[in-house]
């Protein structure tokens, strides 16, 4: 666990973003640019897709990001790579320190399994990706591209016999995780309306996004 603050000031960003709890950011982020995600009010996951935007064929890859830090958790000095084995972004700060790249995202039927039978119609993080493709054609992306995602503070231990376990989260208000693109990044964000997950502390809360453009 690698905890590294920015230098970077709110007030200088050149765009911010309030993302209510259970709702979707769909958007892109130059080259260059710097993307903080702020766990506004504590506990609350963010799932998140990156896409290369001149050719979103290529995104985010966990097997790549994995294997060549040697690590499954994500934080300050994790380089994310792409299914071509590209450098996508870096991660420059992390308040946090702990963020799951394995656990994959909350899906009505996944609901069903890990909870019970009449939590299938609660919201998911699959449907806000679904329903954020469905409203943006002008992305390119279809149901086909939502892969494997990072689950933004979310804390989810590896056993000692290799099983996960979804865990109390362990961020906290005004804590967040900073990125510098190296390529123009189409990002995908739910933030996650699960309320039956102790990673979200039973209480989905908004976060925010700002951007610093270089
Ligand atoms: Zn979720």
């Amino acid at each position: 666990m690698t905890l590294k603050e920015s230098t970077l000031k709110p007030e200088t960003a050149n765009t911010r973003h309030h993302v209510k709890a259970g709702d979707y950011f769909f958007g892109i982020i130059p080259a260059g640019s710097t993307l903080r995600i702020v766990d506004l009010e504590g506990n609350q996951a963010a799932d998140v897709l990156f896409y290369n935007a001149k050719n979103p064929e290529e995104r985010y890859s966990a097997m790549d990001t994995i294997r060549s830090q040697a690590q499954v958790y994500l934080s300050a000095g994790t380089q994310l790579r792409s299914n071509f084995n590209n450098p996508m972004l870096d991660i420059v700060a992390d308040t946090c320190g702990r963020h799951d790249t394995l656990g994959g995202a909350c899906a009505t039927e996944s609901n069903t399994v890990r909870y019970s039978l009449e939590k299938r119609c609660m919201h998911a993080c699959r449907d806000s990706w679904m329903l954020a493709v469905a409203e943006h054609p002008e992305f390119g992306i279809d149901k086909r591209d939502i892969t494997h995602n990072i689950n933004f503070f979310m804390n989810v231990p590896v056993t000692a016999d290799g099983g996960l376990t979804f865990a109390d989260g362990i961020s906290a208000p005004g804590k967040y995780v900073e990125l510098k693109a190296h390529m123009d990044i189409l990002v995908l964000v739910s933030n996650c309306p699960q309320l039956n997950n102790p990673c979200n502390g039973y209480n989905p809360t908004p976060i925010e996004l700002l951007v610093w453009e270089h």
